[in-house]
């Protein structure tokens, strides 16, 4: 496949360095975001020690300025974006009746609207080109809903509505538009679980395990080579047989 440039949104993050090393494997360049820079540079050193040249832009995907700005650099380092993971994602749990605005409005700002303030300045370009691929990472618990997760399962199910709005718009102009739904993966947001809780996360599995990183880029990957050019809409459920609706 042709080398493209590719943004992935909280490449630092466990699933997202996963993404970020699986797209620069296929021969892709990679660039993602930092929002604190010394975080940032340490982990873009630790990337290059692996054998992993990775592009900085620094970003807050929560705000649509930012967003324009974290793409405007990347395309300033590397040119155009032609390949774009929505990955960052925050959790902040809280039963609906006990949730705050504040709550409700970070997960729906990381999550959601971070879709719009990082898709909207590459769509254009990538229509002008006639290619591209975007693929969200949204979650079985925005498939399925989640005790104290009202803000979490919103915005991720939100996600599904703007994957598919976007691949009827964009069809024609060369660009797919994708989601992957991880279930339970071992990465800091699912090990800050309480271990007993967890151990009941993990009773549910079919497979009776928690996930890889590996196991998302991987399906990531499947949506980004050429012969994925006639798959656009869709959603592929990555979480262990957990959750087999959709
Ligand atoms: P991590 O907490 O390990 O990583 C999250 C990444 O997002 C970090 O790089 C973080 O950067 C970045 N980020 C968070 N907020 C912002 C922001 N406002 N602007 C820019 N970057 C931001 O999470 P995971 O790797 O586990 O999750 C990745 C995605 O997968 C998320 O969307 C999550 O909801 C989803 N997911 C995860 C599952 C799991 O089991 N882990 C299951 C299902 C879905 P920083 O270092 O600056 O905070």
């Amino acid at each position: 496949m042709q080398a493209r440039i590719a943004l992935v949104t909280g490449g630092t993050g466990g699933i997202g360095t996963s993404i970020v090393k699986r797209l620069h494997d296929m021969g892709h360049r990679v660039a993602t975001n930092f929002r604190d820079e010394a975080r940032g540079r340490a982990w873009q050193a630790s990337m290059r020690d692996a054998g992993y040249d990775i592009t900085l832009a620094l970003g807050d995907v929560s705000s649509a300025e930012q967003g324009e700005a974290m793409v405007a650099e990347v395309e300033r380092q590397l040119g155009p974006v032609d390949i774009l993971i929505n990955n960052a994602g925050i959790t902040r749990d809280s039963t609906f009746h006990k949730m705050t605005p504040q709550q409700w409005n970070d997960v729906i700002s990381t999550n959601l609207n971070s879709c719009f303030n990082v898709t909207r300045p590459v769509i254009e370009g990538m229509r002008q080109r006639k290619w591209g691929r975007i693929v969200q990472i949204s979650s079985i618990n925005g498939q399925k809903g989640q005790y104290g997760q009202a803000n979490y399962a919103a915005a991720k199910a939100g996600m599904h509505g703007f994957t598919i709005s976007l691949a009827q718009e964009n069809a024609r102009f060369g660009i797919t538009v994708n989601t992957v739904s991880p279930g339970y993966i071992g990465t800091d947001m699912v090990m800050a679980v309480p271990e007993d809780i967890r151990e009941k996360i993990v009773a549910q599995i079919p497979t009776g395990r928690l996930g890889t990183p590996e196991e998302i880029a991987y399906a990531v990957s499947f949506f980004i080579p050429e012969e994925a050019g006639w798959i656009t809409g869709a959603n592929l459920s990555a979480n262990g047989g957990q959750y087999m609706g959709w």
